[in-house]
């Protein structure tokens, strides 16, 4: 899983960065303001953010320190200029894993990449979700339902895994479409609905709610309720 947040609002920056990370292999999406940075890395959908300072809406240092109040622990890359460094370091502190400044070598940034991405790894991470009695072992890449194992093709799998790390959090389509299958997509398309639907005929239509006009949210239900009755 090697999913890239790139929050950057200079078209040409974003560019260069997200082709380097894609000829290597990095699925990547682009955020072009603060607040969209925000929502996107709060998802957690990214393996890593590379985060510049200077955006708009809410600036690099807002985001960064509202991810953390957030408990958000993805890998975060602060893009600076070279004339803010001082205050970068000091606007940094409990937050960022690593700053670049402006203007970089990509081959310097691809290792930094790399480096956070191994040290993340390392790092011990949930590896079962849970909502009530629905499971999904990231590892193995088994999911239950009801203590019935279900199984799931690769796209499902991304789905259902953005669903429990949101539960009772309604989804929008968009936000589903662009974690699961990025922006190359046409927002147009009904593709997060053929998706759902099929999830919900594996593991049970109450598993995933409708919000009317708004999307898709997984019931929040503690594990010691008793099951609805549908
Ligand atoms: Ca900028």
């Amino acid at each position: 899983m090697n999913r890239i947040l790139i929050a950057e609002d200079e078209e040409r920056i974003a560019s260069f960065v997200e082709k380097g990370l894609r000829a290597n292999g990095f699925t990547t999406t682009v955020a072009a303001d603060g607040d969209t940075a925000y929502e996107f890395a709060l998802t957690g959908g990214f393996d890593l953010v590379v985060l510049d300072i200077g955006l708009p809406g809410r600036d690099g240092f807002t985001v960064l320190r509202q991810l953390r109040e957030a408990r958000s622990t993805v890998p975060v890359i602060v893009l600076t200029a070279r004339a803010s460094v001082t205050d970068t370091v000091a606007g940094l502190e409990g937050g960022a894993d690593d700053y670049m400044t402006k203007p970089f070598r990509f081959e310097e940034l691809l290792a930094r990449v790399r480096l956070r991405l191994r040290t993340a790894a390392r790092a011990p991470e949930v590896t079962v979700l849970r909502s009530g009695d629905l499971s999904l072992d990231l590892r193995t890449r088994r999911a239950q339902a009801g203590g019935r194992m279900v199984d799931l093709t690769a796209r499902e799998f991304v789905l259902l895994e953005l669903f429990l790390r949101h539960p009772g959090q309604v989804l929008s389509r968009e936000q589903i479409l662009s974690h699961v299958w990025g922006y190359d997509f046409d927002p147009g398309s009904n593709i997060v609905d053929v998706y759902v639907r099929a999830l919900r005929k594996k593991m049970g239509a109450e598993r995933v709610e409708t919000v009317r006009g708004m999307g898709y949210r997984l019931p929040a239900r503690r594990p010691d309720e008793p099951e609805p009755s549908y």
